[in-house]
């Protein structure tokens, strides 16, 4: 039997682990087909391919593109390949962008008084750059209690240090990872806190787009696993999953932990890898 995890970080984004120690570790938990979805990146992806390979792992290549708006809107890309022209230099510009825009907004800070070390902040948050660094540095400097006030006083939507972020849409990301030959899935619906009346219509905008699976087995969705696999099935959806693993702790899921609690892990697991090859 299969245990698929599709949903693992590495250290080329927020992952603690590379892509080599990510491999031993699926090993470790009995994992045998596992995916690499970093988020917003497709730079651990050849590492993996030969980790795999040398540990006879089944792999698919991943990534997990953040999308518009204040909620979770992630969209898993599967079977990307690692060295797309088109999806390397968009992931590139979004990262611009987004350190362009933590940069205006210490600007903004600095003219309202409240100067930081950005050069600092901008090496302990690396890659992913974004308005919690900013909070965390403005309550280390004293100018505000906790996260809450830093948000609520200058960094919430339109507040005086606020600028908006320049990200896709989930449909456009649907389509330009359609358009590149990946799958689009729609990563861990039980972190989006629209009702229902408003996530079932958009997903079904989602699949006209492109959406051609739904995240189920991830740990956000835990007591609410039947409700959508069945929804996925109805609607001719691959149904995936994946421990969204980031560093072993707490906060995140642990390697190979939904595949135990996922029926059909193994059928649904190769349905995805087929589709990821044709
Ligand atoms: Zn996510
Ligand atoms: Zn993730």
């Amino acid at each position: 039997m299969t245990r698929p995890d599709l949903h693992l970080h590495t250290s080329a984004s927020d992952g603690v682990y590379d892509s080599a120690q990510i491999a031993r570790l699926v090993q470790r938990a009995e994992v045998t087909l596992f995916s690499i979805t970093d988020h917003d990146t497709l730079s651990g992806l050849p590492q993996a391919f030969d980790a795999a390979y040398d540990r006879g792992l089944a792999f698919i290549p991943g990534v997990e593109i953040s999308t518009e708006g204040d909620e979770e809107v992630h969209i898993l890309g599967y079977g990307v390949r690692a060295e797309d022209p088109v999806l390397c230099s968009c992931f590139e510009k979004a990262a611009r962008e987004r350190m362009e825009r933590i940069q205006g907004m210490a600007e903004k800070l600095k003219q309202l008084g409240l100067a930081l070390p950005m050069d600092e902040i901008q090496e302990k948050a690396g890659f992913s750059v974004g308005r919690p660094h900013l909070a965390r540095a403005l309550i280390e400097k004293g100018y505000v209690k906790d996260m809450q006030e830093a948000f609520d006083k200058y960094l919430g939507k339109g507040r005086p240090a606020y600028l908006p972020r320049a990200t896709m849409t989930a449909s456009q990301a649907i389509s330009l990872l359609r358009d590149r030959g990946a799958v689009p899935v729609l990563a861990h619906p039980g972190l989006i806190r629209w009702p229902m009346e408003r996530l079932l219509p958009m997903l079904q905008v989602w699949q006209n787009a492109g959406l051609r699976g739904i995240e189920v087995y991830h740990p956000a969705n835990q007591g609410n696993y039947a409700f959508w696999d069945r929804l996925a099935r109805q609607r001719d959806l691959l149904v995936t999953g994946g421990s969204d693993f980031h560093d072993g702790t707490s906060s995140h899921g642990q390697i190979g932990e939904t595949a135990s609690l996922w029926p059909q892990a193994c059928a649904d697991g190769w349905a995805l890898y087929r589709a990821c090859k044709r």
